[in-house]
């Protein structure tokens, strides 16, 4: 065995995801797809080749290595454009491959121009406003010195965009926090077109902005979690629906299919008698006569050890339970309702299987994670394989 476990991902159900965000696009708006965090634990290398036969032409990477990889790998003539990380010396790199980046301070624009100028070629900037989460963007006196070198060395660059991101769309808590960004973004747009700068691009809409504040869709949305499947919080859906439906409650079907299921297969059977410990320490007890599985997967490949004694994956369709301590490359699942579990046979640890299905909500509620970190965590190591 090669591997232990490997990574499944549909293109249906992200061309399903993709045109289900779309619908809340007017046509000519960009559909800019993030991959930040490895394709949030999808896998970068597969699923930037993957979107784009989902006709996605945009990508949103957090780093400079990120947007290596997706430059190595992508087959059409897709856009890619760095939202964050990026040295000083990558910067050249960056301008002679046409990617584009967030402009947050003044070292950063200043090496852009430097670059640009040497390259003979403009560099592609995004003005990042701070318009209240108070992480990165362009404030007051910062943007008015970016302004002046901007305008002073305009021949050498290229405003792509102006953007700004809010703090927590996916939650009502944070309703007025967003109310007030949202208006800011407006009044600095308004005087920076005063100093005479326009941008191609406004962008400022995450997938929950996209889904409850359709105000906030400018040129381009970037969309991360939704494209894989997931609401960014069931607060989010709930809201979504609550909009479009007034009271009544009864949510439709989900229209978000999630594009990840991971599997792995049956290392070894055992069967115990009544009254027996399994694994480490004697945190199971079995009261039953019982047949156990090994599964060659463990905390090491991301299946967090909060899962001992609580996990559950899926065999032949049911719902196993994990039993025992989660190992760093295994664990224990009761086999004993599952009907002829051989080794060899298909383990569900993510997505599903005939009927049953194991969501990444289900997985961080038990683990205490987001699904955004649930999803992240999974190793790159294991491989990913595009399924129809
Ligand atoms: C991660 C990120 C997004 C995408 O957010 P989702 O909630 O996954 O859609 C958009 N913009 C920025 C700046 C981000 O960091």
């Amino acid at each position: 065995m090669f591997r232990t476990s490997h990574i499944e991902l549909s293109l249906s159900a992200l061309k399903r995801n993709i045109k289900f965000m779309k619908k809340h696009l007017r046509p000519d708006v960009v559909f800019s797809s993030v991959v930040k965090g490895n394709a949030y634990g999808h896998g970068i290398r597969n699923f930037v080749p993957m979107a784009e036969k989902a006709g996605i032409r945009h990508f949103s990477v957090y780093s400079a290595g990120e947007a290596y990889l997706a430059h190595q790998v992508h087959t059409a003539n897709s856009h890619i454009m760095i939202m964050g990380a990026l040295d000083n010396a990558e910067v050249g790199w960056a301008i002679e491959n046409d990617i584009s980046f967030y402009v947050f301070g003044t070292r950063r624009l200043e090496t852009a121009i430097q670059d640009a100028r040497r390259i003979g070629k403009k560099a592609r900037i995004h003005l990042e406003l701070e318009t209240g989460l108070n992480r990165m963007g362009l404030k007051a006196e910062a943007l008015e010195h970016a302004v002046e070198l901007i305008k002073a060395n305009h021949e050498h660059l290229e405003i792509e965009g102006f953007s700004t991101h809010y703090a927590g769309a996916e939650s009502v808590a944070n309703y007025v926090r967003v109310r007030n960004q949202i208006e800011t973004y407006r009044e600095m747009v308004v005087w920076l077109n005063k100093q005479g700068l326009e941008a191609k691009l406004h962008h400022t809409a995450s997938s929950a902005a996209v889904l409850n504040y359709p105000e906030t869709v400018y040129d381009m949305a970037r969309v991360g979690i939704a494209q894989y499947g997931y609401w960014p919080t069931q607060e989010t859906e709930m809201l979504y629906w609550r909009e479009r439906q007034g009271g009544t409650m009864k949510l439709p079907p989900n229209p978000l299919r999630r594009v990840i299921k991971w599997v792995s297969r049956v290392m070894n059977i055992k069967r115990l008698g009544r009254g027996e410990f399994v694994g480490y320490g004697n945190s199971f007890l079995t009261t039953r006569p019982s047949v156990i599985a090994a599964v060659p997967v463990g905390y090491w490949h991301g299946f967090s050890r909060a899962l001992s004694n609580y996990g559950r994956v899926l065999i032949h369709g049911k719902r196993a339970p994990v039993v025992g301590a989660v190992n760093m490359n295994m664990m224990m699942v009761d086999v004993t309702d599952c009907n002829g579990v051989e080794e060899g046979d298909e383990v569900v640890i993510l997505g599903k299987q005939k009927k049953a299905e194991i969501t990444v909500g289900s997985f961080a509620d038990l683990s205490g994670m987001l699904n955004y970190e649930t999803l992240v965590r999974l190793p790159s190591e294991i491989p990913r394989i595009e399924v129809k």
